[in-house]
């Protein structure tokens, strides 16, 4: 199964949620709140343990209702050390709780009701992957690794300054409290990382005492005669300051990695001679996900990535939820809609089937136009061509903590050694007198309407000139298309008010994208140049994508928890590309 099961739960008579299938409860009856603050917040020193800090990082074994999160939250609120400061809560969860259940689950807390509000805004689906959430008004990130957790910590990226061992208790759920678990908890902390947990549990003690970790039992709280405080040798690393961070590129890679960058604190730098004049200056975009028949690596990053792209865009103007009709092309897409059907990969919340094809529910409709310079508030922006010294992180004589290159095919100069290839892509639209509501279909091609816009396209045909230029022939084309996809749409157009964009498409070979560190040109070749990263390759994706590359490349700048898995990350960085070579070379 694609999907995570959702847990089957049982509702004692006081409102406390029980999930059978462990015979144990998500929290003690009526006083959950006051035992997180006894067992885990208090038995990891906090709020002590951030006071000064910058960032903290606070990581948990099963997020279950979210109540340990909401609570920290709430004391984060009263002792946020700095008004810059920013908390990340990073978790793991087998079994995510359905929506009504956790708004269930967490009504008997009404204190913590406006946080409550925040977290169900987002609550997980039960995707496999990882979901990030960031609050940058509040200074918090939730970050949300789904699937079972001897799979998931292994390949995730942070370093915890404090640990919440929660999760049923090792009698009732053994699988999950293995030794090897500690390990991968000592290896995602921080020197002088605190863990706190309810149980008292030999094995417990001595896994974690095998992981490093000086274990000691103190007074328990409520029910529990006892419990855990445990921490590791050292004191936790510097904090960095600040950093400066320059971006290449004010499109929509450009846009969403400055906002990402800025949310986590940093100062933001745009460079772009001619801002809002490729393909983000379209009229409108489409943000809707490319499902593969597999359950595989690249099925999975598309999957996180449009689950990033709703997560990022929820709420911003120029957003527009619309169901997306996607009718299969061929009969090989019928084929393949066949297979997701009998094992999808998102819930029918999401995904449905109908005889026409697949209905993607509550995907995007973006008014660049819109969004983009809403996204670009509070970064500087620089009108000018001034070529960067990547090596020496300068531009135009200034330093930068980091460099972002998110400048389509400009990227090329940078990364000589792979090959991105240019589309043209042309899409066609008209202003109407109607108010269209917003309405999208696909099949390769697509159509949307949304208030006086009635927008179709787009070609993909090799880049011909030096800069893309509109043609009649591209038009005709994408009219014929639209006459198969949509006769009713294309009956209505009148055919002399038809406006057309032609723009380029930086293509990778393999059709996902470039993100992460650039690749250094100098060998050895698996080096990257230091701050140097790449949003780029986006094809005809790149609302899809830009958030999500604009998080993680936010993330490893920052060193805040990365908001995918390192086999997720590996499938999209550009070594990608340089590993390949070398093993052909080979
Ligand atoms: N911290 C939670 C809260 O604030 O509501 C309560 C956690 S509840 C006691 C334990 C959670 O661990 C459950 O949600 C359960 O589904 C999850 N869990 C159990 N085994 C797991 C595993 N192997 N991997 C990930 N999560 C697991």
């Amino acid at each position: 199964m694609r999907l995570l099961p959702h847990p089957d739960l049982v509702w004692r008579e006081d409102g406390t949620p029980e999930a059978p299938a462990f015979g144990d409860i998500y929290f003690t009856s009526g006083d959950g709140l006051a035992e997180s603050r006894a067992v885990f917040f208090a038995g990891c020193g906090l709020p002590e343990a951030w006071v000064a800090r910058r960032t903290f990082t606070v990581a948990e074994t099963g997020f279950g209702t979210g109540l340990n999160f909401l609570g920290l939250w709430q004391m984060w609120r009263a002792h946020r050390p700095s008004p810059g400061a920013v908390l990340h809560f990073v978790s793991f969860e087998a079994f995510p709780l359905k929506h009504a259940d956790a708004a269930r689950a967490l009504a008997a807390y009404p204190e913590l009701a406006p946080l409550i509000e925040k977290l169900l805004a987002g609550w997980p689906e039960p995707v496999r992957g990882t979901r990030q959430t960031v609050w940058p008004e509040e200074g918090i990130t939730l970050t949300l690794h789904l699937g079972d957790i001897a799979e998931t910590l292994p390949g995730a990226k942070f370093s915890a300054d404090a640990w919440f061992l929660d999760g049923f208790s090792p009698a009732r759920n053994p699988d999950m409290w293995t030794p090897a678990l500690f390990q991968h908890i000592a290896a995602h902390s921080a020197p002088g990382a605190r863990a706190a947990t309810f149980t008292v549990s030999g094995a417990v003690r001595r896994g974690l005492e095998a992981a490093g970790f000086a274990a000691e039992k103190k007074s328990g709280h409520g029910r529990k005669r006892e419990r855990l405080e445990a921490h590791l040798p050292g004191d936790p690393p510097p904090q960095s300051q600040r950093p400066h961070v320059a971006i290449l590129g004010a499109g929509i890679a450009g846009a969403t990695a400055a906002r990402a960058l800025m949310d986590l604190g940093a100062r933001v730098t745009v460079f772009d001679p001619a801002p809002l004049s490729g393909a983000s200056a379209n009229p409108l975009a489409l943000v809707m996900p490319r499902l593969d028949a597999g359950d595989t690596v690249d099925a999975r990053l598309m999957i996180d990535a449009y689950l990033a792209a709703q997560d990022f865009c929820r709420g911003r103007p120029g957003v527009i939820e619309t169901d997306v009709i996607h009718r299969p092309r061929d009969d090989a897409e019928a084929k393949r809609f066949a297979k997701l059907r009998a094992d999808p990969p998102l819930p029918d919340t999401r995904l449905s089937f109908t005889g026409a094809g697949l209905v993607h529910h509550r995907a995007l409709m973006i008014r660049p136009g819109v969004l983009i310079p809403a996204l670009f508030e509070g970064a500087e922006m620089r009108s000018v061509a001034l070529a960067p010294d990547l090596d020496a992180r300068t531009i135009g004589g200034d330093a930068f903590d980091a460099i972002v290159l998110a400048n389509g095919m400009s990227l090329q100069s940078a990364l000589p050694s792979l090959t991105l290839t240019p589309r043209l892509g042309q899409v066609d639209f008209i202003e109407t007198q109607n108010h269209f509501a917003p309405a999208a279909i696909a099949s390769g091609p697509y159509a949307l309407r949304d208030g006086a816009t009635q927008f179709w396209g787009a070609t993909f045909e090799a880049l011909m000139t030096q800069t893309p230029e509109t043609s009649d022939t591209a038009r005709a084309a994408n009219r014929a298309a639209l006459e198969t996809l949509a006769p009713g749409w294309a009956a209505s157009i009148v055919e002399n008010k038809i406006q057309s964009r032609a723009s380029v498409r930086a293509t990778t070979q393999d059709r996902l994208p470039l993100i992460g560190a650039l690749p250094s040109n100098t060998p050895p070749p698996d080096e990257t140049v230091p701050g140097v990263y790449v949003s780029g390759g986006h094809g005809s994706r790149g609302f899809t994508f830009a958030p999500f590359a604009a998080r993680l490349i936010a993330a490893d700048i920052l060193g805040a928890p990365r908001p995918t898995g390192t086999d997720l990350a590996a499938a999209a960085s550009p070594m990608r590309f340089v590993h390949r070579a070398r093993k052909k070379a080979l």
